[in-house]
């Protein structure tokens, strides 16, 4: 026994059992099938695949559906900035506007300006200016503090 999904010219859709496929196709063709509501013997299977009774039989499930064709590009690195990031990079270019307008641009003389304060020769203040690695390294290895000056990644020059 075999059932197929069947609709009449009217859209009235039904099912109904048949013998075998044949059986189906000699019944149709001489107007033995037909609507259980209008009884249009005008009717077709529709794309529903027919469920067979009994015992399964192989070849019959429908093919698999066709797999997303793999992607060939390579993903590429993104970054979302979030508002606190975007805040966060706010605050560090305010952090340097003041700086350098309230602190003395020393230049080369930081070290020597840095050591001064450290050691009590001159009155604490903000200044900034250049050091060398190799100064920074020293002035640290004295105890005295200072920080890079704040850049922004997308600032430097
Ligand atoms: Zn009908």
């Amino acid at each position: 026994m075999i059932r197929y999904a069947l609709t009449c010219d009217k859209g009235h859709a039904f099912e109904s059992w048949f013998q075998s496929s044949a059986a189906y196709d000699k019944q149709a063709k001489h107007g033995l099938v037909t609507c259980p509501v209008c009884g249009s013997s005008k009717v077709e299977k529709t794309i529903m695949a027919p469920r067979l009774s009994g015992a399964k039989k192989g070849g019959d499930a429908p093919p698999p559906p066709p797999a997303p064709a793999p992607s060939t590009e390579a993903p590429g690195p993104v970054a979302m900035v979030s508002p606190q990031e975007r805040e966060l990079r706010k605050k560090l270019r305010e952090l340097r506007e003041h700086l350098v307008k309230n602190a003395d641009y020393v230049g080369q003389r930081f070290p020597e300006e840095a050591r001064k304060m450290h050691y009590g020769e001159t009155e604490h203040r903000s200044i900034y200016g250049e050091a060398s690695p190799e100064q920074a390294k020293e002035l640290h290895e004295e105890g005295i503090e200072f920080h890079p000056l704040p850049t922004l990644p997308d600032e430097r020059n």
